[in-house]
C-alpha cells in the first residue's frame, strides 16, 4: 500500500511555532525529509528508528535538486512508507510546495498539506512590527524577491523588460505594507524599482534576517533610500524577509523578543540529556540561543536495581521516603510501575522532596510531597523532617554518587537509614567538538553549571580552559566551589535561589548590567 507525504510547515525557525498537526505529522513518519531552514530541535519529534535525509536548498547551492527531492518523496512512499517532508514557514508560500504536491498527484501518491506560520509575517512580528496596523497599514503583499532566478531554475522564459516595468508598477502599489522573501541578493534592484515606481524614498524599510531564531535574528533599520548601503556596510546576509511600509516605525514601540537583556546571547547548558531541554526552552523564549551540551546521561545502577527492588517490595513499611532530585523520583516510580506496582505500594508512607523539580517529577507520578525543606539541599531536608526521628525507618532512593550529608544527618537524629543507588550519570561527550570550537571561535557568552557533576564531566569532556571572554554561571555555592576548584578562576554568576529560574535570574541581571556599563551602539548597527 502506497504511504502519504505529509506536507508539513516547520514554521520560520523558533521550534515551538510548528502546529500541532505538524509536530503528530512527524511523530508519525517514517522518513523525515527537511532543509536547513526547520529548526534542528524539531527532529525530536520524529520517532527514534525514522530515517532522517537533510537535503539543504539554500538559493544558490542545493545540496539536492528540486527533482530529486520530489523522486524522494515519492519513492519512499511508493515503498508504503510514511513521509514527513518539513518545509521552513509554510509549505505553500515559495518554497515550493505546490511542485512537490503536483509530482505527487501525478504520481498517484496521497499527499496532506499542513500549513505552517510563515516567516514573511512571524520574522516582522518578532522584530515587533505588525504587517498590518488600523492607522498606517490596511494590506499587505508578501513578493519573492528573486523571480529571474525561480523561473531560470523552473525552465520558464524569464520577463523581457517591458514586462518587468508593468510588473514592477504593480508590485510597488499591491500593498500599503510590501514582504519580500529572498530579496537580500537583489535589494537595490528591489529598492530602485519601488522608488522608480513611486514609492517615497523615505519609506520605512526593515529587515529580518533568521528571524524567530533565539541567538540569530538580527534587524536592520532604515529607510528606501539608506537601506542598501546600510545592507552593504553590515554584510547583512539571507535569509532575511524585507518589510517596506510605515508598519516598520512600529518597532520601536513594539520589540518584545529581541531587546531581552539574554537576547542573542549564547549560552552553553550543561544538564542531564533528560533535563536539558526544559532549561533551553526557557532561555529560547528570552531570545537566548541555548547550546545544548548533555553532559551527562542517566543510566540504572551498576547492581542493574537489585538494591532499589528489595526496597521498593516492602516500601509500605518505612515511615519516609526521601527524595532529593527528579531523576531519583522518576527511576523509582518506574521501577515500581516494572514491577508490577503502582503509587499506592506507598501505603502510609511519607514522602519528603527536595526543591520544586523533584516535587513536580512527584506529580507527573500523581504523588504530592508531604514536606519540602525551606532550603534546598539533602542536609536541610535530614534536619527539617518533621517530629522525632529515633528508630523510624527512611528509604532514600538516589544517585549511586548521592549526598552523604543527607543520610548521616538523618542517621544522627536516630533514624534507620536505608540509602539505595536508584540511578548513575554516566559521562556523555557528544557535542565536545562542538562546543569546543565554539569556546575557540568566542561564539559563546555564558556556560551554566547545574550541579557539581555538570562542572566535573564538563572539565573531563572539554579539556580546555574558559576563554575569559565566557562568563562561568553556577546554581547554588556548592557547584561555585567545584567551578573555582577545577575551572581555575571563580564563577562570574552565582544564583542567590539554587533553582533553574533563580539561575536564569541570575543570568539575566548580569546580562543586564553589562549591557548598561557597555557604550551604547552606532544607530546604524544592526540589532
Ligand atoms: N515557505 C517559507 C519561505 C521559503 S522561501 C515561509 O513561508 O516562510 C525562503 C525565504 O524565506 C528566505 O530567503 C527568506 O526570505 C525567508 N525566510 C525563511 N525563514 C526565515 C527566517 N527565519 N527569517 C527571515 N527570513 C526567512
Amino acid at each position: 500500500m502506497t504511504g502519504t507525504v505529509y506536507l508539513i510547515g516547520a514554521g520560520p525557525g523558533d521550534p515551538k511555532l510548528i502546529t500541532v498537526g505538524g509536530a503528530e505529522a512527524l511523530a508519525r513518519a517514517d522518513v523525515v525529509v527537511y532543509d536547513r531552514l526547520a529548526h534542528p530541535r524539531l527532529l525530536d519529534y520524529a520517532r527514534h528508528g525514522a530515517e532522517r535525509v537533510y537535503v539543504g536548498k539554500q538559493a544558490d547551492r542545493h545540496a539536492m535538486r528540486q527533482d530529486d527531492i520530489n523522486t524522494l518523496l515519492a519513492d519512499r512512499a511508493l515503498q508504503g512508507l510514511t513521509v514527513a517532508r518539513l518545509k521552513g514557514g509554510d509549505p505553500f508560500v515559495f518554497g515550493r510546495g505546490g511542485e512537490e504536491a503536483e509530482f505527487l498527484r501525478e504520481r498517484a501518491v496521497p499527499f496532506v498539506v499542513v500549513p505552517g506560520v510563515t516567516s514573511a509575517i512571524a520574522a516582522p512580528a518578532y522584530a515587533g512590527i505588525p504587517v498590518t496596523h488600523r492607522d498606517l497599514a490596511s494590506s499587505f503583499a508578501v513578493i519573492t524577491g528573486h523571480e529571474r532566478d525561480d523561473a531560470r531554475e523552473s525552465g520558464t522564459r524569464a520577463p523581457g523588460d517591458a514586462e518587468q516595468r508593468r510588473r514592477w508598477d504593480k508590485i510597488a502599489h499591491a500593498a500599503d505594507t510590501l514582504l519580500f522573501l529572498m530579496g537580500v541578493e537583489n535589494l537595490d534592484e528591489i529598492v530602485g524599482n519601488l522608488i522608480a515606481n513611486g514609492r517615497r524614498a523615505d519609506t520605512p524599510v526593515a529587515l529580518v534576517r533568521w528571524g524567530t531564531w533565539a541567538g540569530q535574528q538580527e534587524t536592520l533599520v532604515g529607510t528606501l533610500g539608506t537601506i542598501v548601503d546600510a545592507v552593504r556596510a553590515a554584510k547583512f546576509a539571507a535569509p532575511a524577509v524585507t518589510i517596506v511600509g510605515d508598519v516598520v516605525s512600529l518597532r520601536e514601540r513594539l520589540r518584545w523578543f529581541d531587546n531581552n537583556p539574554l537576547a542573542g546571547k549564547r549560552i552553553v547548558v550543561t544538564r542531564a540529556r533528560e533535563q536539558a531541554s526544559d532549561f533551553a526552552d526557557r532561555l529560547r523564549t528570552l531570545g537566548a540561543e541555548p547550546v545544548e551540551f548533555p553532559l551527562i546521561q542517566i543510566a540504572p545502577p551498576p547492581d542493574d536495581c537489585a538494591a532499589l527492588d528489595a526496597a521498593l517490595s516492602h516500601l509500605q513499611t518505612y515511615d519516609w521516603a526521601c527524595f532529593a532530585s527528579a531523576p531519583a523520583v522518576r527511576a523509582a516510580l518506574d521501577r515500581l510501575h516494572i514491577l508490577g506496582r503502582d503509587a499506592r505500594a506507598f501505603g502510609s508512607a511519607r514522602i519528603a522532596a527536595v526543591g520544586p523539580a523533584t516535587a513536580d517529577a512527584l506529580h507527573a507520578y500523581g504523588l504530592s510531597a508531604d514536606f519540602q525543606p525551606a532550603t534546598l539541599t539533602g542536609a536541610a531536608l535530614a534536619e527539617e523532617l518533621p517530629g522525632d526521628l529515633a528508630g523510624t525507618r527512611i528509604l532514600v532512593p538516589r544517585a549511586l554518587e548521592g549526598d552523604e550529608a543527607l543520610v548521616t544527618t538523618l542517621q544522627a537524629r536516630g533514624a534507620v537509614v536505608d540509602a539505595v543507588p536508584a540511578y548513575q550519570t554516566l559521562l556523555d561527550g557528544a557535542n565536545a567538538a562542538l562546543v569546543r570550537a565554539r569556546l575557540a571561535a568566542g561564539t559563546i557568552d555564558a556556560v551554566t553549571f547545574t550541579s557539581s557533576s555538570t562542572v566535573k564531566n564538563f572539565v573531563s569532556a572539554l579539556s580546555m580552559d574558559l576563554p575569559l571572554s565566557v562568563a562561568i554561571a553556577c546554581i547554588g555555592p556548592s557547584t561555585a566551589q567545584t567551578a573555582a576548584e577545577l575551572l581555575a578562576r571563580p564563577p562570574d554568576i552565582v544564583a542567590p535561589v539554587h533553582t533553574l529560574d533563580g539561575l536564569l535570574a541570575a543570568l539575566t541581571d548580569s546580562f543586564a548590567a553589562q549591557a548598561t556599563s557597555a557604550l551604547p551602539n552606532p544607530p546604524s548597527q544592526a540589532t
